[in-house]
């Protein structure tokens, strides 16, 4: 699908900075989300290109959530926030992608989905400014990610 953003992002794997691939495990392949006011905001992407869960054969889906849990765990581990929100959604990508969101203290709409304030950051650039703020880098957040991930033994794609 050469038209699909997700897919070209895969094909251009070898070329992606270390700060914005965190990861390439055999089934999916994991990025950096820009968000990272929600510090270790990652994007965990199937190789395989469907539009639904279901779609694909059940073993590459089993071992996709599992790779994907492996790196909320590592997200846990490295910043342990309140809780992860977990989201499955390809309504602007239809590429199967989970969206692992850290929720933390200093949020202020604890109780809200983040899509609410990401949408409000895409009009206003004051907002913007907050929801990509961190105290670490891009690659800081993806290097401590990268060495959690490496000590949980994550499977690298050959
Ligand atoms: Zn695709």
């Amino acid at each position: 699908m050469t038209n699909c953003f997700f897919c070209q992002k895969l094909a251009s794997i070898p070329t992606l900075p270390s700060e914005e691939l965190v990861w390439n495990f055999p089934n999916s392949f994991v990025l950096l989300g820009k968000w990272q006011f929600y510090q270790g905001y990652c994007i965990v992407v199937a190789k395989q290109h469907e539009r639904e869960l279901n779609a694909l054969p059940s073993e590459i889906r089993h071992a996709y959530f599992d790779e994907m849990c492996l790196v909320a765990k590592a997200i846990e581990q490295v910043f342990q926030p309140l809780k992860l929100n977990y989201e499955l959604l390809g309504n602007q990508v239809p590429h199967l992608h989970w969206h692992l969101f850290p929720r933390y203290q200093h949020d202020p709409e604890t109780l809200m989905p983040v899509w609410l304030r990401l949408d409000r950051a895409d009009k206003n650039s004051e907002e913007h400014q907050r929801c990509i703020n961190s105290t670490l880098t891009p690659l800081q957040t993806a290097n401590l990610l990268r060495n959690c991930l490496e000590k949980l033994g994550a499977k690298k794609d050959a």
